[in-house]
Protein backbone atom coordinates (compact mmCIF):
# COMPACT_ATOMS: atom_id res chain seq x y z
CA UNK A 1 0.00 0.00 0.00
CA UNK A 2 2.75 2.14 1.12
CA UNK A 3 4.57 1.48 -1.94
CA UNK A 4 1.47 2.22 -4.22
CA UNK A 5 1.24 5.74 -2.39
CA UNK A 6 5.02 6.14 -3.40
CA UNK A 7 4.16 5.46 -7.22
CA UNK A 8 1.18 7.27 -7.33
CA UNK A 9 2.99 10.38 -5.62
CA UNK A 10 5.86 10.80 -7.80
CA UNK A 11 3.64 10.04 -11.07
CA UNK A 12 1.93 13.22 -9.91
CA UNK A 13 4.72 15.13 -9.28
CA UNK A 14 6.82 13.85 -12.72
CA UNK A 15 3.99 14.75 -14.76
CA UNK A 16 4.13 18.38 -13.60
CA UNK A 17 6.61 21.30 -14.16
CA UNK A 18 4.96 23.73 -12.63
CA UNK A 19 1.97 23.38 -13.68
CA UNK A 20 2.71 22.32 -17.01
CA UNK A 21 2.72 18.67 -18.94
CA UNK A 22 6.00 16.82 -19.18
CA UNK A 23 7.22 14.88 -22.04
CA UNK A 24 4.78 11.80 -23.04
CA UNK A 25 6.79 9.55 -25.45
CA UNK A 26 10.70 10.50 -24.77
CA UNK A 27 12.65 7.39 -24.42
CA UNK A 28 11.03 6.01 -27.95
CA UNK A 29 12.95 7.38 -30.85
CA UNK A 30 16.35 8.46 -31.28
CA UNK A 31 16.04 12.01 -32.06
CA UNK A 32 18.77 14.62 -32.86
CA UNK A 33 18.36 18.06 -33.58
CA UNK A 34 21.02 21.21 -34.41
CA UNK A 35 20.16 24.64 -33.75
CA UNK A 36 22.22 27.77 -34.76
CA UNK A 37 21.94 30.61 -32.31
CA UNK A 38 21.64 34.34 -32.67
CA UNK A 39 21.12 34.49 -36.35
CA UNK A 40 24.35 34.96 -37.97
CA UNK A 41 24.05 35.26 -41.91
CA UNK A 42 26.21 31.93 -41.97
CA UNK A 43 22.83 29.99 -40.82
CA UNK A 44 21.79 30.85 -44.78
CA UNK A 45 25.47 31.61 -46.69
CA UNK A 46 26.80 27.99 -44.97
CA UNK A 47 24.11 25.77 -43.19
CA UNK A 48 21.59 25.63 -45.32
CA UNK A 49 23.78 23.86 -47.70
CA UNK A 50 25.21 21.90 -45.42
CA UNK A 51 22.08 20.16 -44.23
CA UNK A 52 20.22 20.06 -47.34
CA UNK A 53 23.62 17.58 -48.89
CA UNK A 54 22.29 14.94 -46.27
CA UNK A 55 18.21 16.09 -46.77
CA UNK A 56 17.97 17.71 -43.21
CA UNK A 57 17.30 21.04 -41.93
CA UNK A 58 18.55 23.04 -38.77
CA UNK A 59 16.87 25.23 -36.60
CA UNK A 60 17.85 29.18 -36.50
CA UNK A 61 17.70 30.73 -33.44
CA UNK A 62 17.64 34.47 -34.41
CA UNK A 63 18.04 37.22 -32.00
CA UNK A 64 15.13 39.70 -33.52
CA UNK A 65 17.04 43.26 -32.93
CA UNK A 66 19.96 42.48 -34.65
CA UNK A 67 17.99 41.46 -38.00
CA UNK A 68 19.42 43.15 -41.16
CA UNK A 69 23.04 44.34 -39.13
CA UNK A 70 26.13 43.25 -39.78
CA UNK A 71 26.93 39.46 -40.42
CA UNK A 72 23.26 38.70 -39.22
CA UNK A 73 20.30 37.24 -41.49
CA UNK A 74 18.57 39.82 -43.47
CA UNK A 75 14.55 38.97 -43.67
CA UNK A 76 14.96 37.27 -47.04
CA UNK A 77 17.56 35.11 -45.51
CA UNK A 78 15.11 34.13 -42.82
CA UNK A 79 12.52 33.21 -45.45
CA UNK A 80 15.01 30.87 -46.77
CA UNK A 81 16.28 29.01 -44.22
CA UNK A 82 12.21 28.21 -44.30
CA UNK A 83 11.61 27.71 -47.38
CA UNK A 84 14.34 25.13 -47.45
CA UNK A 85 12.69 22.96 -44.30
CA UNK A 86 14.34 25.01 -41.25
CA UNK A 87 12.73 26.20 -38.48
CA UNK A 88 12.91 29.58 -37.40
CA UNK A 89 12.93 30.37 -33.43
CA UNK A 90 13.05 32.97 -30.97
CA UNK A 91 16.14 34.22 -29.72
CA UNK A 92 14.61 37.47 -27.77
CA UNK A 93 15.09 41.05 -28.66
CA UNK A 94 18.34 42.14 -27.45
CA UNK A 95 19.67 39.34 -26.22
CA UNK A 96 19.36 39.51 -22.30
CA UNK A 97 20.03 37.46 -19.40
CA UNK A 98 15.93 36.46 -18.97
CA UNK A 99 16.47 36.12 -15.36
CA UNK A 100 17.45 39.29 -14.68
CA UNK A 101 14.55 41.40 -16.48
CA UNK A 102 11.44 42.48 -14.79
CA UNK A 103 8.10 40.90 -15.37
CA UNK A 104 7.57 43.23 -17.74
CA UNK A 105 10.70 43.28 -19.80
CA UNK A 106 10.43 39.49 -19.51
CA UNK A 107 7.05 39.43 -21.22
CA UNK A 108 7.95 42.55 -23.76
CA UNK A 109 11.25 39.99 -24.68
CA UNK A 110 9.63 37.39 -24.96
CA UNK A 111 6.75 38.73 -27.26
CA UNK A 112 8.22 40.92 -29.34
CA UNK A 113 10.34 38.61 -30.70
CA UNK A 114 8.06 36.48 -31.76
CA UNK A 115 5.88 39.41 -33.41
CA UNK A 116 9.10 40.73 -35.05
CA UNK A 117 9.81 37.74 -36.60
CA UNK A 118 6.27 36.44 -37.59
CA UNK A 119 6.07 40.06 -39.18
CA UNK A 120 8.43 38.76 -41.55
CA UNK A 121 5.81 35.80 -42.32
CA UNK A 122 7.78 32.79 -40.71
CA UNK A 123 5.97 30.98 -37.66
CA UNK A 124 7.40 30.80 -34.55
CA UNK A 125 6.24 28.09 -32.11
CA UNK A 126 9.96 27.25 -30.09
CA UNK A 127 12.73 30.16 -28.05
CA UNK A 128 16.51 30.12 -27.20
CA UNK A 129 16.84 31.27 -24.24
CA UNK A 130 19.79 33.53 -24.57
CA UNK A 131 23.14 32.35 -22.75
CA UNK A 132 20.27 29.12 -22.19
CA UNK A 133 19.85 30.96 -18.87
CA UNK A 134 16.42 30.90 -17.47
CA UNK A 135 14.35 29.72 -14.08
CA UNK A 136 10.70 28.72 -13.35
CA UNK A 137 9.80 32.53 -13.89
CA UNK A 138 11.27 32.12 -17.10
CA UNK A 139 9.77 29.43 -17.94
CA UNK A 140 6.82 30.19 -16.67
CA UNK A 141 6.45 33.55 -18.79
CA UNK A 142 8.05 31.67 -21.96
CA UNK A 143 5.11 29.49 -22.04
CA UNK A 144 2.20 31.80 -22.76
CA UNK A 145 3.93 32.30 -26.23
CA UNK A 146 5.81 29.49 -27.07
CA UNK A 147 5.31 25.92 -27.20
CA UNK A 148 8.64 25.03 -25.66
CA UNK A 149 12.60 26.77 -24.79
CA UNK A 150 15.65 25.58 -24.66
CA UNK A 151 18.34 25.90 -22.06
CA UNK A 152 21.85 24.72 -21.68
CA UNK A 153 23.21 21.77 -18.50
CA UNK A 154 25.07 19.34 -21.28
CA UNK A 155 22.09 16.87 -21.40
CA UNK A 156 20.27 14.65 -23.18
CA UNK A 157 16.43 14.89 -23.27
CA UNK A 158 15.45 12.06 -21.79
CA UNK A 159 12.80 10.79 -19.20
CA UNK A 160 10.46 13.34 -18.14
CA UNK A 161 10.96 16.49 -19.17
CA UNK A 162 9.98 19.90 -19.46
CA UNK A 163 9.18 21.47 -22.64
CA UNK A 164 9.97 24.51 -21.51
CA UNK A 165 13.58 23.11 -20.17
CA UNK A 166 14.88 21.62 -22.90
CA UNK A 167 18.80 20.42 -22.49
CA UNK A 168 21.18 20.66 -24.84
CA UNK A 169 25.25 20.57 -25.66
CA UNK A 170 27.48 23.01 -27.33
CA UNK A 171 29.13 21.59 -30.39
CA UNK A 172 32.62 21.35 -30.02
CA UNK A 173 35.98 21.16 -32.23
CA UNK A 174 35.98 17.43 -31.07
CA UNK A 175 34.43 15.12 -33.61
CA UNK A 176 35.25 11.85 -31.61
CA UNK A 177 33.95 13.45 -28.33
CA UNK A 178 30.05 14.48 -30.61
CA UNK A 179 30.29 11.38 -32.30
CA UNK A 180 29.96 10.02 -28.68
CA UNK A 181 26.86 11.88 -28.18
CA UNK A 182 25.46 10.70 -31.16
CA UNK A 183 25.98 7.30 -30.10
CA UNK A 184 24.32 8.07 -26.52
CA UNK A 185 21.40 9.40 -27.74
CA UNK A 186 20.76 6.62 -29.99
CA UNK A 187 21.54 4.39 -27.14
CA UNK A 188 19.48 5.61 -25.17
CA UNK A 189 16.20 6.71 -27.63
CA UNK A 190 17.22 10.14 -26.37
CA UNK A 191 16.63 13.70 -27.68
CA UNK A 192 20.15 14.68 -28.29
CA UNK A 193 20.09 19.00 -29.05
CA UNK A 194 23.42 20.19 -30.26
CA UNK A 195 23.83 24.12 -30.74
CA UNK A 196 26.74 26.55 -32.01
CA UNK A 197 27.20 30.13 -32.72
CA UNK A 198 28.74 31.04 -36.45
CA UNK A 199 29.40 28.59 -38.89
CA UNK A 200 33.47 29.52 -39.62
CA UNK A 201 37.13 28.39 -39.84
CA UNK A 202 40.20 28.56 -37.20
CA UNK A 203 43.57 28.79 -39.51
CA UNK A 204 47.08 29.17 -37.66
CA UNK A 205 48.92 31.77 -39.81
CA UNK A 206 52.82 33.33 -40.00
CA UNK A 207 54.37 36.18 -41.92
CA UNK A 208 51.47 38.25 -40.80
CA UNK A 209 51.82 41.49 -42.95
CA UNK A 210 49.45 44.72 -42.44
CA UNK A 211 46.01 44.66 -40.26
CA UNK A 212 42.98 43.09 -41.84
CA UNK A 213 40.01 45.31 -41.91
CA UNK A 214 37.29 42.95 -40.08
CA UNK A 215 34.29 41.87 -42.32
CA UNK A 216 36.62 42.24 -45.46
CA UNK A 217 36.58 39.91 -47.81
CA UNK A 218 40.18 37.75 -48.63
CA UNK A 219 41.22 35.68 -51.56
CA UNK A 220 43.70 32.75 -50.70
CA UNK A 221 46.06 31.20 -53.61
CA UNK A 222 46.64 28.96 -54.24
CA UNK A 223 43.07 26.87 -53.55
CA UNK A 224 41.33 29.97 -55.09
CA UNK A 225 39.12 29.91 -52.07
CA UNK A 226 37.21 33.12 -51.09
CA UNK A 227 36.15 34.07 -47.22
CA UNK A 228 35.66 36.92 -44.88
CA UNK A 229 38.07 37.95 -42.16
CA UNK A 230 36.64 38.18 -38.79
CA UNK A 231 39.26 38.18 -36.24
CA UNK A 232 42.44 37.51 -35.44
CA UNK A 233 43.99 36.00 -31.78
CA UNK A 234 47.33 36.59 -30.72
CA UNK A 235 48.94 33.58 -28.44
CA UNK A 236 52.39 34.03 -27.31
CA UNK A 237 53.34 30.47 -27.61
CA UNK A 238 51.23 29.65 -30.89
CA UNK A 239 51.16 32.42 -32.41
CA UNK A 240 48.23 34.13 -34.85
CA UNK A 241 45.12 32.74 -35.20
CA UNK A 242 43.08 33.69 -37.66
CA UNK A 243 39.03 33.09 -37.94
CA UNK A 244 37.69 32.92 -41.86
CA UNK A 245 34.13 32.43 -43.22
CA UNK A 246 34.74 30.64 -46.10
CA UNK A 247 32.33 32.01 -48.35
CA UNK A 248 33.55 29.66 -51.21
CA UNK A 249 35.81 26.80 -51.48
CA UNK A 250 38.35 26.09 -48.70
CA UNK A 251 40.96 27.45 -46.75
CA UNK A 252 44.32 25.40 -47.12
CA UNK A 253 47.42 24.93 -45.82
CA UNK A 254 49.62 27.07 -47.90
CA UNK A 255 47.56 29.63 -48.76
CA UNK A 256 47.80 33.37 -49.21
CA UNK A 257 45.51 35.93 -47.49
CA UNK A 258 45.46 38.60 -48.90
CA UNK A 259 42.68 41.38 -47.75
CA UNK A 260 40.75 43.12 -51.09
CA UNK A 261 40.33 46.69 -48.56
CA UNK A 262 43.64 46.20 -46.47
CA UNK A 263 46.25 44.74 -48.82
CA UNK A 264 47.47 43.15 -45.48
CA UNK A 265 48.75 39.13 -45.91
CA UNK A 266 49.31 36.20 -43.89
CA UNK A 267 50.04 32.22 -44.84
CA UNK A 268 48.14 29.46 -43.71
CA UNK A 269 50.31 27.16 -41.38
CA UNK A 270 47.11 24.70 -41.02
CA UNK A 271 43.91 24.36 -40.13
CA UNK A 272 42.99 23.96 -36.31
CA UNK A 273 39.00 23.35 -37.55
CA UNK A 274 36.90 23.83 -39.97
CA UNK A 275 33.35 23.76 -39.13
CA UNK A 276 31.88 23.15 -42.32
CA UNK A 277 33.50 19.92 -42.73
CA UNK A 278 32.94 18.84 -39.03
CA UNK A 279 28.85 19.77 -39.45
CA UNK A 280 28.81 17.81 -42.88
CA UNK A 281 30.98 15.18 -40.97
CA UNK A 282 28.95 14.93 -38.15
CA UNK A 283 25.46 14.56 -40.30
CA UNK A 284 26.92 11.68 -42.65
CA UNK A 285 27.59 10.09 -39.40
CA UNK A 286 24.56 10.38 -38.35
CA UNK A 287 22.94 8.91 -41.41
CA UNK A 288 25.60 6.23 -41.98
CA UNK A 289 25.35 4.35 -38.79
CA UNK A 290 22.28 5.17 -37.52
CA UNK A 291 19.49 5.30 -40.53
CA UNK A 292 16.44 5.30 -37.57
CA UNK A 293 17.67 8.21 -35.80
CA UNK A 294 16.09 11.39 -36.96
CA UNK A 295 17.59 14.85 -37.59
CA UNK A 296 14.58 16.90 -36.42
CA UNK A 297 14.05 20.53 -36.24
CA UNK A 298 12.45 21.34 -32.46
CA UNK A 299 8.66 21.42 -33.42
CA UNK A 300 9.21 18.55 -35.35
CA UNK A 301 10.70 16.99 -32.07
CA UNK A 302 7.74 17.99 -30.24
CA UNK A 303 4.85 16.40 -32.16
CA UNK A 304 7.14 13.60 -32.48
CA UNK A 305 7.15 13.17 -28.74
CA UNK A 306 3.77 13.90 -28.45
CA UNK A 307 3.75 17.25 -26.66
CA UNK A 308 0.68 19.55 -27.13
CA UNK A 309 0.70 22.23 -29.66
CA UNK A 310 1.19 25.69 -28.77
CA UNK A 311 -2.35 27.15 -27.00
CA UNK A 312 -2.15 30.95 -26.30
CA UNK A 313 -3.30 31.71 -23.02
CA UNK A 314 -6.80 32.76 -22.55
CA UNK A 315 -5.36 35.63 -19.39
CA UNK A 316 -3.53 38.44 -19.71
CA UNK A 317 0.39 38.22 -18.62
CA UNK A 318 1.13 39.56 -15.46
CA UNK A 319 3.78 41.76 -15.59
CA UNK A 320 3.94 43.47 -12.10
CA UNK A 321 5.06 41.05 -8.74
CA UNK A 322 2.54 41.53 -6.17
CA UNK A 323 3.02 44.01 -3.33
ZN1 LIG B 1 22.82 33.65 -28.11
Amino acid sequence: MRLIMIVALSVVLGACAGNRPVAPAIGTIPLVSFVLDDGNDTDYLLGKKIFAEQGAAACSAVTAGLINSHYHLTPDQIRGLRDAGWEIMSHTVSHPNLKSLSLAELDDELSRSKALLEGLGVTVNNIVYPFNKNDEQVRAATARYYRSGRGGTYAFNLGRTDPYFLKSFPIRHDLPLMKSYIDQAHADKSWLILYQHEIDTKVKVSDKQGTFNKGETVKLTPSGAVARYTTTHWFPIYGYHMYLVPLSGTPQAGDIIIGSSSGASARIDYTIYDEISQLGEMLRYIRATYPDMKIVTIDQGLDLLGFPKYQPPNTPAITEKKP
